[in-house]
């Protein structure tokens, strides 16, 4: 057991001075008490505040190896597709080897930034001809492991591909992401479901996947309570494509084929209609949403206002891995709806003061239940899953204990502030 005390601890009472965090020796939190004489202290902890750690929804580990190479003219009008010429190219390349190392960089850099969970969307699966690896889960294997390595907590999701987009086969450059079969896709599922590794199931998109494995995909993931993600509606030409295809949006599509439901987790949704939105709430579904990414590509900005309005659940994702900061995604979220609306406290609803608690959450609690984590909270019986926030970080001058989340969200960066990151009860980075 260990007794971790800083001098504040962020709780879902707020920010308390003068307690002492008590953690298992399995890294599970055992309670929150008040520092009293005599009690038993592992860890002092001055000037520093414990928060939560922050949990990343949305991870393609590999797109980390196109930072910064994808920025100069790709064609003669840039966008999301010509950016996607240049990341099946990097995908092309990959070995099980290196998207170990590249995993393990990023994770590295995740854990530093005050990730402590992530979802992988992981679609690289097979060789680059399309034939599988003796091993077919060779690649999300040498991806777990190195998470396992870095210290963060992955939570695999397992992309299915099934072809090029609605009307073609798969090209060249997406056969290493296709299985051979919606039963070649479930059996290696399966394995990996049953290996014991925190994982999900997650198709694609609807581009990709057709409906009759959509509805397959969706009943294994109610049968085992799996958490089910899928890309939507993040492009315009899918939703003219699926309109075309299929005579109704992505999200109606879903829908219809018995994929939206309280395990669904739609990633970026940014062209979402109102019907659409309506569908995900009437669903109890979630929406991860990726700023930073979404920025870079040139997506657009997710209806934020109107999310927030059907009381959907955000969650934040890193996505392509461009930058690594969950104050900069919050903010981001914000910030972009900010100038999207024209008005403040976008993604604030009415009755709700203080905004950092809520982006807080966003990052955190509501992040941990879409990839069905008991974490995102410093509660009992929670993972024991933290950051140590410098309280005399230079960033933060002016804080108080009733604003420090308002201060860290629209006045820091993440290495500005972050000490310390902790996994199950472990400090895997420090500085
Ligand atoms: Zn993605």
């Amino acid at each position: 057991m260990k007794g971790l005390a800083p001098d504040y601890v962020y709780t879902p009472q707020g920010l308390l001075a003068n307690q002492v965090v008590r953690v298992s020796d399995e890294g599970m939190i055992v309670e929150v008490v008040e520092r009293v004489e005599g009690m038993e202290v592992t860890e002092e902890m001055p000037g520093l505040a414990l928060l939560p750690g922050f949990v990343n929804t949305h991870s393609h580990a590999f797109q980390r190896g196109l930072r910064g190479h994808t920025q100069r003219r790709l064609s003669v009008h840039d966008t999301f597709w010509t950016w996607r010429n240049a990341m099946y190219a990097q995908a092309q390349r990959l070995t099980p080897e290196s998207i170990y190392e590249i995993s393990r960089q990023v994770y590295g850099e995740m854990l530093a930034s005050g990730y402590t969970s992530v979802g992988e969307f992981h679609y690289v699966h097979h060789r680059p001809d399309g034939r599988p690896y003796a091993h077919p889960n060779a690649l999300a294997q040498a991806v777990v492991q190195a998470g396992r390595d870095a210290g963060i907590r992955v939570v695999l999701l397992l992309t299915a591909y099934a072809r090029g987009d609605f009307k073609r086969p798969p090209s060249d450059e997406q056969r290493r992401f296709c299985d051979a079969s919606l039963v070649a896709y479930l059996e290696r599922a399966e394995a990996l479901r049953i290996s014991g590794i925190p994982c999900g199931i997650a198709p694609h998109s609807v581009r990709a996947v057709p409906p009759d494995w959509l509805e397959a995909i969706a009943d294994y993931s109610r049968q085992y309570q799996l958490p089910f993600h899928i890309h939507a509606d993040e492009q315009r030409a899918e939703i003219e494509q699926c309109l075309e295809a299929e005579d109704c949006r992505p999200i109606e599509l879903l829908r219809r084929c018995s994929a939206l439901g309280p395990l669904t987790t739609v990633v970026h949704a940014t062209h979402a209609d109102e019907h659409e939105i309506t569908l995900l709430a009437e669903a109890g579904a979630t929406v991860c949403v990726c700023p930073t990414t979404e920025g870079d590509l040139g997506d657009g900005i997710a209806p934020y206002a109107e999310l927030v309005q059907a009381s959907i659940p955000l969650t934040i994702g890193s996505d392509s891995n461009t930058r690594l900061d969950p104050f900069e995604e919050l903010r981001w979220a914000e910030y972009s709806a900010r100038m999207r609306y024209q008005r403040r406290r976008v993604l604030i609803p009415d009755g709700i003061s203080a905004p950092g608690p809520l982006l807080f959450a966003y990052g955190t609690r509501y992040g941990a239940q879409a990839l069905g984590l008991q974490t995102g909270l410093i509660a009992p019986g929670l993972a024991a899953d933290f950051i140590a926030i410098d309280l005399k970080a230079p960033a933060l001058d002016g804080w108080t204990p009733q604003d420090l989340p308002d201060v860290l969200c629209f006045g820091a960066s993440a290495n500005q502030v972050i000490k310390q990151t902790w996994v199950q009860g472990r400090r895997v980075w420090s500085v």
